[in-house]
């Protein structure tokens, strides 16, 4: 990429809607302030509702905020329109011009700039070999498959060589085959042009795989910002741990703190946490435990039984029942591995370590 990527920050942004049924105000976007590193990419990851396109379409210009600042880099954009921000948007519907064809719509944007005929032919077709488009100049756009016209619409952004790239849900019209290979690639170019990227999903595990950096919302407010791993492993509480992957939560009780630590017994194990925010010796907790870091054995400290035992093919997913607690549980399957039935007597086990207590 020839331009240095851009940082965007959120000054404390809030957008107000009005619902139509109700006809009351509410916070879409509810004072959010954030920090993206140039090159970084960046998704944004919430359910449906949470705020997420809202956020996205503002750094756009599509939307104005009704309090707080954007900037891109260091200039302050809230007041300039979508085309003189150094953005460019994949959206999820592409938007491609039907009647025209593959190379014309990578050069919709550049002609507008009036860029001289052999420039644009450079810049077009150095695109079309990096989205592997190769051969398809010629042909019209409503004639190609699905994840070729994601391919187009990706073009058609990069070829503009915007600051910040940005993504609103791109890939969730196309089969879930072709979704993983897609955000695959899209990974590995944003990584081979250093770009900026934010991107807008409600798929987990398209944010696991692709980001640098998750912001997840819940309800307008930011729930959580961190890498994939710190919202995996260390989530700051249950709407987060139970958005992301599959979890267990185990009661536990806090005993005593310790050197800033908090010592949390749960199951006859006492384990040690060092994020125990609003709690007190002698408050009820609960622990976070991944369904692929316990593991079931015959015999063991904490008896169980099963009462779910699926075949996934890579993996064996159990639930049982500890006490009054259900635990599921993801054994990856070894051939020679035991599988056990629904209403075996098993007892499980994990390591301390795994644990994190909210
Ligand atoms: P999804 O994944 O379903 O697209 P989202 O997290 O992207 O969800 P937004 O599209 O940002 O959510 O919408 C946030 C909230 O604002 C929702 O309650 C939505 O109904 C509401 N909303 C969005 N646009 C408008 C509008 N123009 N007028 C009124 N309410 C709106």
């Amino acid at each position: 990429m020839a331009k240095e990527p851009k940082g965007v920050r959120l000054d404390n942004i809030t957008k107000i809607y009005q619902d139509p049924k109700t006809k009351k105000d509410f916070a879409a976007v509810d004072n959010i302030t954030l920090d993206i590193k140039p090159g970084s990419f960046v998704t944004l990851l919430g359910p449906s509702g949470c705020g997420k396109t809202t956020t996205l379409r503002m750094i756009a210009g599509f939307e104005s905020p009704d309090t707080g600042d954007i900037y891109l880099g260091e200039e302050a954009i809230n007041a300039l329109t979508p085309h003189k921000r150094d953005t460019a948007m994949v959206f999820q519907s592409y938007a491609l011009l039907p009647h025209y064809n593959v190379f014309d719509n990578i050069a919709y944007g550049l002609k507008i700039r009036k860029m001289s005929k052999e420039d644009i032919y450079k810049r077009v077709m150095d695109m079309v070999d990096l989205v592997e488009l190769t051969g398809l100049e010629e042909r019209q756009t409503n004639q190609l498959s699905g994840g070729q016209q994601q391919r187009v619409a990706l073009a058609r952004a990069l070829v503009m060589e915007p600051g910040v790239l940005l993504f609103d849900e791109p890939l969730s019209n196309l089969d879930a085959k072709l979704r993983v290979t897609m955000r695959t690639e899209i990974r590995k170019i944003q990584q081979k042009l250093g770009i900026t990227a934010i991107y807008v999903t409600h798929d987990q595990s398209e944010a696991m795989s692709l980001s640098d950096q998750i912001i997840l919302m819940n309800k307008g407010k930011i729930a959580q910002i961190g890498t994939p791993q710190e919202i995996y492993f260390s989530p700051k509480n249950e709407f987060v741990a139970d958005f992301i992957g599959e979890v267990n939560f185990l009661p536990g009780k806090l005993q005593k703190i310790e050197n800033n630590k908090a010592l949390v017994a749960t199951y006859g194990t006492t384990i040690e946490a060092e994020s125990f925010e609003n709690l007190q010796p002698g408050d009820d907790c609960k622990v976070v435990l991944r369904p692929e870091s316990v593991e079931l054995h015959d015999e063991g400290r904490i008896p169980c039984e099963v009462i779910l035992s699926t075949f996934m093919g890579s993996y064996q997913y159990y639930q049982v029942m500890v006490g009054d607690t259900m635990v599921k549980i993801t054994e990856y399957n070894a051939k020679s591995r035991k599988i056990y039935k629904v209403g075996a007597k098993a007892s499980i086990t994990f390591d301390n370590s795994n644990l994190h207590v909210l």
